[in-house]
């Protein structure tokens, strides 16, 4: 009967975790998705506290299980409320890295029960199934904890990109030894060090994989390491006959994948090319401290106000900038004040703009932008001719003209915001130092940019004074 209730309780679950993640695909809808999956999860793990049988026996233990789940909600609580908006997706590669974990340390914690069982009976054939499954969520678990360690560390500044000539070789050969030793161990599972060898090649593998990896190519990354992750936990789910683990691994893994496709379409850059091409090495890193390729102008805040007033079209590029300075409310104020004067305004929102997928939506979300106003890559690339102003705030890569025009720009291909359509563009940064890609940006020295410096929250509250007394 309790069974039934359990499984009943997965169902519950694996359904929210459906609902959940398709309400995230709608910034209107996706909070009360994130809601409605945290509630199936907690009905999950509480099914299987409190429900969960193995040979008529509960899992018992109570007082560790909530002492861990006790203490991990007290530090997850911390860190996201603590975290900044911007710092969102180093937290959610710390938070995707501590899933990889998880699965990892299944795999070890199973093989060594397995281990023990199996000197016990004596029999040590029959595991083959079992061996397989432990084995891929180690090797898989462990390449998206160190992956997304490294991830984390490259997105705060605290790691920098490194690469060696051979690195992809070395990777291939570190990969293939770790899956001969995973073979082996799944042909022979009385052979136990080679679990810990296997772990050490995958932890190095995850390393080595990500370290190269760099500049506009993060998100593909992050979103691959993601699905990893998601494809560890179902391999629990396979171990542990958990339906609502395998459905929940499944899903993230699904979701992951899709994502990192479409990251990959958006930077038109193929996944083998992001793997293997080194983004942001030192060709990038030498760009950035280099000087200017000439000129560039600079508008005034009344200046500004003025164009912006007395034009009939204006669209807003928010980037990262944007989020770092937290002038989203200040932004739909100036969007408020141009429309009761007539100015139509819209925001033209590039796919990878700020620093994780989504990342402009959610920003103007919390600001009450309507959503009829975000017009996706393509829908505002065809609009910018009909635009008299484009102001950019705090973006950079996202309007890199190198994109489009030079053949050695590491962005070379990536789909931009093409700005330059439009009859006046107005660039608002805090200077001329180059974006996350590290590169300059020809577009500031075109003849229709104008800059204008300061920070974008000062700035905006400034043009919104300027425009109240046109
Ligand atoms: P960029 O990082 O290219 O540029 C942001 C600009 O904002 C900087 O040039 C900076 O210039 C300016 N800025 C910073 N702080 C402020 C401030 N307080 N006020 C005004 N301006 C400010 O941002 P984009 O959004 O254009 O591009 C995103 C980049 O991040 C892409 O390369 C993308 O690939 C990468 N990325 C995206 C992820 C995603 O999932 N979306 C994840 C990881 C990376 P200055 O210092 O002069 O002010």
């Amino acid at each position: 009967m309790e069974l039934n209730i359990l499984t009943v309780c997965y169902l519950i679950a694996s359904v929210t975790f459906i609902l959940g993640l398709k309400m995230l695909s709608n910034p209107a809808s996706a909070r009360k998705g994130n809601l409605l999956a945290a509630a199936g999860m907690t009905i999950a793990i509480l099914g299987t506290i409190f429900l969960y049988e193995s040979d008529g026996k509960r899992l018992g233990n109570y007082v560790w299980i909530f002492g861990g789940l006790l203490i991990g909600g007290i530090i997850g609580t911390l860190a996201a409320k603590k975290i900044k908006m911007t710092a969102m997706p180093e937290m959610v590669s710390m938070f995707n890295g501590m899933g990889g974990a998880c699965a990892a340390l299944i795999s070890i914690v199973e093989f060594n029960h397995l281990s023990h069982e199996m000197e016990i009976s004596g029999i040590t054939t029959g595991h083959t199934g079992k061996v397989l499954i432990i084995v891929l969520g180690l090797i898989i678990g462990s390449v998206s904890f160190a992956g997304s360690m490294i991830a984390w560390g490259k997105l705060n500044g605290k790691v920098k990109d490194f690469s060696f000539t051979g690195q992809n070789i070395l990777n291939l050969l570190i990969l293939a030894v770790a899956l001969s030793a995973g073979a082996y161990l799944v042909y022979d599972p009385t052979q136990h060090f080679l679990l810990y060898g296997i772990l050490a090649l995958a932890l190095v593998y995850g390393v080595f994989f990500v370290m190269p990896i760099g500049g506009a190519d993060m998100p593909v990354v992050i979103s691959l390491l993601n699905s990893f992750t998601g494809v560890a936990a179902a391999c629990g789910g396979f171990l542990y006959d958990n339906k609502v683990m395998l459905t929940g691994g499944i899903l993230v893994g699904a979701a992951g994948t899709l994502l990192t496709i479409l990251m990959c379409k958006a930077m038109n850059r193929s996944l083998q090319n992001v793997l293997i091409g080194s983004f942001g090495g030192s060709k990038t890193a030498g760009a950035a401290g280099s000087t200017s390729q000439g000129l560039y102008k600079e508008i005034s805040l009344a200046d500004t106000a003025m164009l912006m007033s007395y034009a009939n079209k204006v669209m807003i590029v928010p980037g990262y900038g944007l989020a770092v300075a937290q002038a989203q409310h200040v932004c739909h104020e100036l969007e408020k004040i141009l429309e009761e004067k007539g100015v139509e305004v819209k925001y033209a929102i590039h796919p990878v703009a700020g620093r994780m997928p989504g990342h402009m939506n959610v920003l103007l979300a919390e600001s009450d932008v309507s959503y009829e106003k975000l017009l996706e890559m393509e829908n505002a690339n065809d609009e910018f001719k009909t635009c008299d102003v484009v102001l950019i705030l705090g973006a950079n890569d996202v309007v890199n003209p190198a994109a489009k025009n030079d053949p050695a720009s590491p962005i070379y291909g990536m789909p931009i915001l093409e700005v330059e359509f439009a009859k006046n563009v107005i660039v608002n940064k805090r200077s001329m130092k180059p974006g996350y890609a590290g590169i300059e940006n020809d577009l500031f020295f075109q003849p229709k940019t104008s800059m204008l410096f300061g920070d974008a929250k000062k700035v905006l509250q400034d043009i919104c004074a300027e425009v109240k007394m046109v």
